[in-house]
């Protein structure tokens, strides 16, 4: 089901629980406010979610409430996981669902990394 990106934190949400160390993961990058790991359920030959430390609902949330070292510290490490897999060229995507209409599932912020293809068009036409 998705959720509503305006809803309050659930600190029982599958990320929650794998930032407690809960329930595995297969990490591909860590820093003091960020963890990347293996989607579960891959999309692409590479596809990697990335999330901050703090308790973050969404993209919204997130970028309204987090300080300026939690953005740059999520927006540099999305970058270096993506130049650091060898995805700059030929390319990779980013994809961060928000709310119900991008059918947004896990309500703490995540970040896609797809590549490994041609990913075609952004959406189905
Ligand atoms: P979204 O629809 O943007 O909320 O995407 C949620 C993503 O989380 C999906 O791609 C799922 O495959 C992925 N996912 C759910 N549970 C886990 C898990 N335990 N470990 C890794 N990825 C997960």
């Amino acid at each position: 089901m998705p959720i509503d990106a305006t809803q309050a934190y659930d600190d029982q949400n599958i990320f929650a629980k794998i930032l407690r160390g809960e329930i595995p993961n297969n990490t591909v990058y860590e820093n003091d406010h960020v963890l990347a790991f293996e989607d579960i359920n891959p999309q692409a030959p590479y596809h990697v979610l990335v999330i901050p430390k703090g308790a973050y609902v969404s993209w919204d949330d997130f970028s309204e409430n987090a300080s300026d070292i939690e953005i740059a510290e999520f927006v540099r490490a999305v970058g270096h996981i993506g130049r650091e897999a060898g995805h700059v060229e030929p390319g990779y995507r980013l994809m961060a669902n928000t709310g119900i209409n991008a059918h947004q599932e896990v309500p703490h912020l995540h970040v896609h990394i797809f590549a490994g293809r041609p990913l075609g068009p952004m959406l189905a036409r």
